[in-house]
Formats: structure tokens, C-alpha cells, sequence
């Protein structure tokens, strides 16, 4: 396997060097994520909210200064997660309190129908945006939706980095699964076009993408990483290095890259849980 710190700078491309924090530096400096997504149950139970909680605890992980976990659907009687037992650094925060022009979101890991709701003030506002999972396939399911993405593409400086493995994307291509697999680096490419987005079109061999730029095809990761939760951990991780200041194509390929490399260098005999994964991650 290929460790994550032998990443060529190739393949870092502009991501900063965060193994090294300035010494005047404070929480503030590496970037606030936002996780949207998750779901409490109608008892008022977490048996959905996995995925938020995953992709928050990659974002800490990967070295993002603060990190918000907003979970969609609560139940108005039931008790909202107040505090992540294992990982209380986490803050819970209900999303319309956040302040999404200074955040990088992730959004769409977990949240079901529900994040079609928060979209449109999502993509008008998030300062950065990484759109995953149920927002993927909100945008697929809504015009309306599609076209603020593409409008988003307008603001350079909003820019945006959707992670579809590849059912994902043959909703937002409109096709099959097996038409997207046939062709992975056409059908990356077209959705970069389409969204004016950085894509990265996961699974075996992840595809990155980005409109107007050579793709690159992802040298780390095995099939251990097909294990549930580990795209939600890619999800935050993109986030973190997005929140540090990364451009959103070295965001998403350092993000990728490193994903894949942990995976790499798993000890034989172990098994690589999602949860494992995100703690394994450095800044
Ligand atoms: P998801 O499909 O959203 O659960 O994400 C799964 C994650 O694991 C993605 O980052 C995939 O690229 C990665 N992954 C899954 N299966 C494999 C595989 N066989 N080889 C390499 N990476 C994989
Ligand atoms: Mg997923």
C-alpha cells in the first residue's frame, strides 16, 4: 500500500500543509464544517443520525477547527441528540441557527427527503459545499434544485465538490448504473460540466473531476472500504480540506487520496469500520 504522507505533491495540488499548525493560530484558523444531514427516528431516537455523526467526526479528525452537527427531522417531542458520547467535541446545532456564509457544509449525509428542504438556502449561501448522499439524489429528483446548483457555479468563490458513487450519479445523469461504470471517466467529466462542479466518482478506481481540467483516477484504496459509513467519512474529510483553505480540485483529490491510503495501510487481520477510518485521519 502507499502511505498517506507519501501522497506526490502531485496529487496534494495547492492543498496547504497542515501537518504543521502555526504556533499564532487558534480553532478559528483551520475552518468550521457543518455537517446537514442525519435523522432522528419518530421515537426521538438516533437510529439514523450514523452518517452525520461519521462525516463530523472525519472533519475533526482531518484537523477542521470547529465542527457543527446539524440533524434534519427531529422529532418536536423526542430528545435531540445533545452531545455525541465519543465524540463530544462535536457541536449540535439545529441548521437554521447556522451562519452559512462562513461555513463549509457537508450536506446529505443521512437527512432523507428532508434535505430538500434546507437546499435552496444551502446552495445560495454555504461559503463551501460539499453535497453528498440524500442531497445528491434531492438534486437528481428536483429541476429547481439543479438549476441552483448550476447557478451556484456562477460565484467562484462559492465553489462546490459533489461525491456520488455510482447510483448517485446515474440519478443525476439521468441513466443506469451500468452505463455510468461502462465509461467512469466520461461520466464524471459530464457531470463537471453539467454542474460546473469538482466531482468525484467514487468507488473502485475513484474518478476526480473538475469543468475544464484533466481527470485524475485515484492510485490508494481496496475493497475494504466497502463498508458502510466510509463514504461519509470521505464526505467530511473533503470538508475539513475545503475548511482549511484547499481549492476544491486539491481539496477533493488530497481528500481521495488520503481515504484511500489509510485503507492502504491497514494492519492485515483488522477489520476497517467506518468509525476506525475517521479517527485513522490526519490533519
Ligand atoms: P459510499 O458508496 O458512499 O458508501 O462510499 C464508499 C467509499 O468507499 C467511497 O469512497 C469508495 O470509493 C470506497 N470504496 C468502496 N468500495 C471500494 C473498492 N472496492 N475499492 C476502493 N474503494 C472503494
Ligand atoms: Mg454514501
Amino acid at each position: 500500500g502507499v502511505a498517506a504522507d507519501e501522497a506526490p505533491t502531485a496529487w496534494l495540488n495547492g492543498a496547504p500543509a497542515a501537518a504543521v499548525r502555526p504556533h499564532a493560530s487558534h480553532k478559528g484558523t483551520f475552518g468550521d464544517v457543518a455537517v446537514i444531514g442525519g435523522e432522528v427516528d419518530a421515537a426521538g431516537g438516533m437510529a439514523m443520525a450514523g452518517a452525520a455523526l461519521l462525516a463530523g467526526r472525519a472533519a475533526l479528525h482531518a484537523g477542521a477547527g470547529r465542527v457543527y452537527d446539524s440533524l434534519l427531522n427531529q422529532s418536536p417531542h423526542g430528545a435531540a441528540p445533545l452531545l455525541d458520547v465519543t465524540q463530544p467535541e462535536l457541536m449540535f446545532r439545529c441548521v437554521e441557527l447556522l451562519d452559512l456564509p462562513h461555513l463549509t457544509v457537508v450536506c446529505g449525509c443521512g437527512g432523507g427527503d428532508a434535505v430538500a428542504g434546507v437546499l435552496p438556502a444551502v446552495l445560495a449561501q454555504a461559503a463551501r459545499l460539499v453535497l453528498d448522499a440524500d442531497g445528491l439524489n434531492a438534486v437528481a429528483a428536483d429541476a429547481a434544485l439543479q438549476r441552483a446548483l448550476r447557478e451556484r457555479a456562477a460565484h467562484a468563490h462559492q465553489p462546490t465538490v459533489l461525491t456520488p458513487h455510482p447510483l448517485e450519479a446515474a440519478r443525476l445523469l439521468a441513466t443506469t448504473t451500468a452505463d455510468v461504470q461502462r465509461d467512469r471517466l466520461a461520466a464524471v467529466q459530464a457531470l463537471a460540466k453539467r454542474f460546473g462542479a469538482v466531482v468525484v466518482l467514487k468507488g473502485s478506481g475513484s474518478v476526480i473531476a473538475a469543468p475544464g481540467t484533466a481527470p485524475r483516477i485515484n492510485p490508494t484504496g481496496n475493497a475494504r472500504l466497502a463498508t458502510g459509513g466510509t463514504g461519509d467519512v470521505l464526505a467530511g474529510l473533503v470538508g475539513a480540506r475545503l475548511a482549511a483553505g484547499a481549492d476544491a480540485f486539491g481539496a477533493a483529490c488530497a481528500a481521495v487520496y488520503q481515504h484511500g491510503a489509510v485503507a492502504d495501510a491497514w494492519p492485515v487481520g483488522q477489520t476497517l469500520t467506518a468509525s476506525a477510518l475517521a479517527q485513522a485521519l490526519k490533519a
